[in-house]
């Protein structure tokens, strides 16, 4: 599978917003342990919303598709999530202008960009305990897998596994960004809630690619 189009990224984005929507209360309790407990609530609020828009819009092209998403997060979450989910997807747009298909390397700039505009914006680093720390290892568990593989499949499981990896590890890491960092010590050993969300996002957009490979190769 070379190419995602723009069609099949809409509708793994619905799957990345329907597993968002069932995480709330685990995202609610991470929230809760090592943040403000609204992690939760904002994600599923915003990933709703955005569901409904992109089950009833058409998109002309990758720019957009990923615009629109990150736009109406931006709107519905509100506040420094909302921002940084925001960015996650309008960050990179200067990689899908025109594009009406995405291939492995335009997927990766895309969100190499938008992992830099995001630490522009929130000033944190990977290591700051919040979600650049399942995205950053996502890039470059991408830009690892691309020496061998340019088949979408391949990729999006390498951004999978590197997002669960880097949520993982964030359990181990001192929040030092955001509200969380009031409540530091009390962190260690919980992940990262906008990590966790991050490693949800990648997750499902890696399972919606295998189901439609099943559903090409089942016999009708
Ligand atoms: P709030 O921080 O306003 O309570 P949420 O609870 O919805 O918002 O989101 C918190 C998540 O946002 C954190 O777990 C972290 O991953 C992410 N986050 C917060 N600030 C930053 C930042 N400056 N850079 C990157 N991610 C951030
Ligand atoms: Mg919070």
């Amino acid at each position: 599978m070379k190419y995602l189009s723009i069609d099949q990224f809409r509708n793994a984005l619905i799957c990345a917003a329907d597993d968002i929507i069932a995480s709330e209360p685990e995202l609610t309790e991470i929230d809760s342990i090592i943040g403000d407990g609204d992690h939760g609530t904002t994600m599923k609020s915003g990933f709703t919303v955005l569901k409904t828009m992109l089950e009833s819009s058409g998109y002309e092209s990758m720019f957009d598709l990923l615009r629109s998403t990150g736009v109406q997060l931006l709107r519905v979450m509100g506040g420094a999530s909302g921002v940084i989910f925001g960015t996650l997807f309008i960050g990179g747009h200067e990689a899908v202008r025109d594009k009406t298909e995405m291939d492995a390397d335009c997927f990766i700039d895309f969100f190499d960009m938008s992992c830099e505009a995001i630490m522009k914006r929130g000033k944190a680093r990977p290591g700051d305990k919040t979600m650049l720390d399942a995205l950053y290892p996502a890039i470059e568990a991408m830009k690892g897998r691309r020496k061998t593989s340019g088949d979408m499949r391949d990729i999006m499981d390498a951004a999978a596994e590197g997002a669960k990896a880097g949520a993982q590890n964030s359990a181990d890491m001192l929040p030092k960004v955001g509200r969380s960092k009031n409540f530091r010590e009390r962190g260690i050993g919980y992940p990262d809630p906008g990590a966790v969300s991050v490693s949800i996002i990648f997750g499902s957009m890696a399972e919606y690619l295998h189901n439609i490979c099943l559903l090409y190769t089942s016999p009708s």
